[in-house]
């Protein structure tokens, strides 16, 4: 069977993946900034990677995943300039920036959850990093690639690109860059405006402030990534991921910081997510053209005619490859939620299904082949999807006694379904409440027999009698005997 291949956005191209410590895989991604509730574009990056942290997971690499928070130093715009992303919510809503932090850092926790990802290995936060982004800029500065001014400290772009290619991941020219970029003549201390921030000094109203070597300021909002990554995966590490909108500037700059200060590349597999629109147009909340995750579980959006579940919604988002842009639509959605329930019917069916000694209508070992040969060509999640409907069709058919299983291939089919709709996809199943409640009911059970053996104990008749005779009348019988009380609930 095929290894599996990913596409390096450095590359361009799909490559063998060979983990630098063998067995062990470092995956850095970048994490949200907290000022705000996530939208459902946001996710989907998010998601993406979780689908691939699952994946290596379930091949049986042991993992370390670090998925950073981005609580300080992201500005307004992407370039050096305007407002601390977090500040401004503060100022705006008259609150500590620290609670704005907490605020979202929750919701993204909560969203996440819903959507079942499972946690990264390590969530460090900027602020949390302060020390180790100084001495990252104090390197720098020693090798003669940044300068300070005015209490700022910038990196040198057009020095570095002298003996390094600055813009090799997004496929840029210096020249272009330069050719392009505006002049900020009087706006900015920077040498050459392609020059990016890794201190800049904080004003008298800028509230998040910290004391460095150049003075009183905050780290730039790509050096965090840099500080964060080296620290919990080394110098080097496999893969470092994030949303394609973040290849330029971000990416590039922390490629130029890592070189720099460790004189290697850091990264061996840089990988983009593509991004969720909506009417053709990138979800962002800075437009307003964005869609949250409440609004699916409410249905209460003028984008949707009905609400969905979290689990719908991430079938509908793996259905595309990770790479290609996702448009948003109600009919789209409505057509994965079909898709859904027809897999995770199929899902109970298997549950009942007996096998024959007959031998099996359909070739297991190479649909499994299939499925694993979708995955490791660069995580195709929707021809692992579709490959999950041929094994579908077949379970109807064997419902309809027009076909029949072995009973070595349902067994290999049953942890096929279970290890790629569950642990890959990370899909729930149709009743995932029935079964929580149904668990919640029979521990609520057991805790009155044990109230009733107590009471008994303490010849408390009454009470024990009370409790057996309310179950009853609402359907649920005690049955006693020498092991101890068990129960049946009344299925009318
Ligand atoms: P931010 O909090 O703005 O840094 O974004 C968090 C992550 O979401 C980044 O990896 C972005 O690239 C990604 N992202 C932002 N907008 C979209 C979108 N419309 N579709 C997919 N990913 C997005
Ligand atoms: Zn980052």
């Amino acid at each position: 069977m095929k290894e599996l291949h990913i596409y390096n956005s450095l590359s361009s191209k799909k490559e063998k993946f060979k983990p630098l410590e063998k067995g062990h895989v470092g995956m850095y991604v970048c994490g949200p900034t907290v000022y705000s509730n996530v939208h459902v574009g946001n996710v989907r990056t998010f998601m993406s990677f979780d689908m691939i942290f699952r994946y290596l997971l379930h091949l049986g690499y042991k993992v370390r995943y670090v998925r950073n928070i981005t609580d300080a130093g992201h500005l307004e715009n992407d370039a050096d300039e305007g407002e601390d992303r977090i500040a401004k919510k503060a100022h705006l809503e008259k609150i500590e920036p620290m609670e704005v932090v907490q605020k979202y850092t929750v919701d993204f926790h909560n969203t996440l959850n819903k959507f079942n990802f499972l946690p990264p290995s390590i969530e460090p936060t900027a602020t949390g990093h302060i020390i180790e982004q100084i001495e990252i800029i104090k390197k720098i500065i020693d090798k003669g690639f940044a300068y300070e001014i005015k209490g700022s400290v910038y990196f040198d772009v057009i020095k570095y690109n002298k003996e390094n290619h600055y813009g090799k991941l997004s496929g840029r020219k210096i020249e272009d860059l330069i050719h392009n970029t505006r002049s900020l003549e009087g706006q900015s201390d920077k040498k050459n405006p392609q020059d990016f921030a890794l201190w800049k000094k904080a004003d008298t109203q800028h509230i998040m402030r910290w004391p460095s070597p150049w003075g009183s300021g905050f780290p730039g909002w790509h050096l965090e990534c840099t500080a964060m990554s080296t620290k919990y995966l080394g110098e080097s590490f496999d893969i470092h991921g994030g949303g394609m909108d973040l290849k330029f500037p971000h990416h590039e700059c922390e490629i130029a910081q890592a070189e720099t200060c460790n004189g290697k590349s850091p990264v061996q597999t840089w990988m983009h997510a593509n991004m969720l629109t909506l009417n053709g147009q990138k979800m962002a909340k800075s437009t307003g053209n964005y869609i949250l995750p409440e609004d699916f579980f409410t249905g209460e959006s003028e984008h949707l005619s009905k609400s969905f579940s979290a689990s719908c919604v991430r079938f509908f988002i793996l259905q595309a490859h990770y790479r290609s842009v996702l448009d948003f639509s109600n009919e789209a959605l409505l057509a994965s939620e079909k898709g859904y329930n027809k897999l995770m019917e199929s899902v109970n069916t298997l549950e009942n299904i007996i096998f024959s000694n007959k031998t099996s209508g359909f070739n297991i070992e190479s649909w499994k082949k299939n499925c694993y040969q979708a995955m490791n060509d660069d995580f195709n999640s929707p021809i692992l999807i579709a490959e999950l409907f041929s094994a579908v069709k077949f379970i109807n058919q064997i419902k309809e006694n027009k076909a029949s299983i072995s009973e070595k291939d349902l067994l290999t089919l049953n942890s096929c379904f279970n290890a790629f709709i569950f642990e890959i996809l990370g899909l729930h199943t149709l009743n995932e409440t029935e079964n929580n409640h149904k668990e919640k009911l029979e521990n609520s059970i057991k805790l009155l027999i044990k109230i009733r053996e107590e009471a008994r104990e303490n010849k408390d008749f009454k009470l024990s009698d009370k409790i057996r005779n309310e179950l009853e009348q609402i359907g649920i019988q005690l049955k006693d005997s020498k092991e101890g009380t068990n129960f049946i609930i009344d299925s009318k």
